[in-house]
């Protein structure tokens, strides 16, 4: 086991629920996780209480008995989700503006072997149902927090060359620690340090306000318009009563939305994409005239295209994020195979719905309104890797002035 262990993975426990999502008084927090991951729940919880939750709610998952659902139930009992859970979530959501925190542990090819059409039908299901949760989380209106926990078998699969299990098990902790801060003497000072950054960086996009963005790499040649008060966000985001989280532990990652309606030329992934369970790697997409037309994978072809074709909103690109290629969890040259840590590494777009709150006023707008300004609407949002140290990105002003923004992968801005 990693020295001192115990006390990191509580010192983790704390700066999620107190810098992530920041429990207030009187708060309801929930959280989801796995029973391999009970220690930490329960510092969590701990932690939580401490700061002066009301309330904490547990949804426990195991990996292996979800995979055993998804191979035997017919696909009609497993896409007919019941009332009473879309009740229970509504109600924590609606009448309680439960903080979320999920915490990521699962090994990313856990559905490998599960026939893809079903999970596709699950997934799209699950989307509707839970649309309330969805919305309220990506608009901000309640506090939410993702963050990771070092599975066994997503450990063996970043770190397939160690021996044991608790070693590859180490390893990632390991990271998950450093990457975090965790190992910092306080790391709630710490984080705020790395917010300042990334905040200094998003200011000034904000002030010029780009037309649109040309991305250029090997394979990759792509035009994305931005809309109209676009707002590069980072790190940290506000809820209603303007109370601070942070929705992505670690994060290096400054986002806005693309025009939706202003989207050609064709782009290549450069990281593994871990969806539903399936590892999909290579993806090629080409737009056009503001939709993917086509989109392959060497990978995980099915899956993918499943994505993209077979949800309300999928032909479209919600997000647009800049993360320099020497970021820390780029250097670390670890494939983590989890996109909350592979798109800290990485320049990326996420196919699906906007972030509301990526454009001005958009909070209150309608699905017609944002769709009349640019901003993507789906049932999915899922985000793909296209950065590298070959990357240039130019930012084009509204006077066709072209401004260099990413050189060789890293900032020239
Ligand atoms: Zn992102
Ligand atoms: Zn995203």
């Amino acid at each position: 086991m990693l020295n001192n262990f115990m006390e990191n993975l509580q010192k983790y426990a704390k700066l999620l629920v107190a810098k992530g999502i920041n429990v207030q008084p009187g708060d309801w927090v929930k959280m989801t996780i796995t029973v391999d991951q009970a220690p930490l729940a329960r510092f969590i919880t701990q932690e939580a209480y401490a700061l002066g939750a009301e309330k904490v709610i547990v949804k426990w998952s195991d990996d292996e008995i979800t995979k055993l659902h998804y191979l035997h139930q017919p696909t009609e009992v497993l896409t007919d989700i019941p009332q009473y859970e879309i009740d229970e979530s509504e109600d924590h959501v609606l009448n309680h503006r439960v903080s979320r925190l999920s915490i990521l542990s699962s090994d990313p090819g856990l559905l490998n072997g599960v026939d893809p059409t079903k999970v596709a039908a699950f997934q799209n299901v699950a989307g509707k149902a839970f649309h309330a949760q969805r919305k309220a989380t990506q608009n901000d209106d309640l506090k939410w927090t993702v963050a990771a926990a070092a599975g066994a078998s997503w450990a063996a699969t970043v770190f397939p060359h160690l021996a044991t299990s608790e070693e590859q098990v180490d390893a990632l902790w390991d990271q998950i620690f450093k990457t975090c801060r965790v190992y910092e003497e306080d790391p709630i000072v710490a984080w705020d340090e790395h917010k300042k950054t990334l905040n200094e960086k998003a200011a000034k996009l904000n002030e010029i306000q780009f037309d649109a963005l040309h991305y250029t790499a090997p394979g990759t040649d792509l035009t994305l318009g931005l809309p109209k008060n676009h707002i590069w966000a980072c790190a940290e985001s506000y809820n209603p009563k303007d109370e601070e989280f942070i929705a992505n532990m670690p994060t290096e990652e400054i986002f806005t939305a693309p025009d939706t309606r202003r989207m050609d030329g064709v782009v290549r992934s450069t990281k593994p994409l871990s969806y539903a369970g399936t590892l999909i790697e290579g993806i090629e997409v080409h737009f056009k005239d503001g939709k993917i037309v086509n989109i392959s994978a060497e990978k995980g072809d099915e899956a993918i295209k499943k994505l993209v074709f077979e949800n309300e909103g999928a032909t479209g690109l919600g997000e647009v994020a800049l993360v320099p290629d020497p970021s820390p969890i780029s250097q670390s040259g670890i494939i983590f195979f989890n996109t909350l840590y592979d798109e800290n590494a990485s320049n990326h777009l996420a196919i699906g719905s906007a972030y509301p709150t990526t454009i001005e006023g958009g909070t209150t707008m309608s699905q017609e309104e944002l769709q009349a300004n640019g901003m993507n609407t789906s049932t999915v949002h899922v985000d793909f890797m296209i950065g590298s140290d070959k990357m240039n990105i130019d930012g084009i002003k509204q006077d066709g002035t072209v401004v260099p923004i990413f050189r060789n992968g890293d900032w020239a801005f």
